[in-house]
């Protein structure tokens, strides 16, 4: 999609600091980490929200998660690490370009905010 900031960073036509990528997604440090790993990944494709998948994306959302297990043992995350995806204005959803968070480093609280 032409006026999407995720897919112009998968585009390579915006900068990110990709550190793994493969033919269906790739993942970059977020530009305002909450965590010393704060990672994005994200499919190529677009897809705005998780209320937008279909069936046929059953595939791909497993891959994101393939592709967070790889980033998390790069990082050596080895004492534990979260993924979230944030759907929707309540939990503050701000790029409408599917991307599952990948946090480590620290301890993190629970219920998150
Ligand atoms: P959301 O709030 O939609 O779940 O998460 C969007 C995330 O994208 C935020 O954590 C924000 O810091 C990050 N972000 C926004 N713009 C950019 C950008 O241009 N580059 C990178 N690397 N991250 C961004
Ligand atoms: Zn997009």
């Amino acid at each position: 999609m032409s006026d999407c900031l995720f897919c112009k960073i998968a585009d390579g036509k915006i900068p990110a600091k990709i550190i793994a990528q493969n033919d269906h997604a790739l993942a970059f440090r977020d530009l305002n980490p909450q965590a010393p790993t704060h990672v994005l990944i994200i499919p190529r494709k677009h897809i705005a929200t998780l209320n937008d998948l279909t069936d046929g994306d059953a595939e791909l959302v497993g891959r994101l998660h393939l592709l967070a297990r790889q980033v998390a043992a790069d990082e050596q995350l080895n004492d534990g690490w979260r993924t979230v995806f944030n759907v929707g204005a309540h939990a503050g959803q701000t790029v409408f370009h599917i991307h599952l968070h990948l946090l480590g480093g620290r301890t993190l609280g629970w219920p998150p905010g």
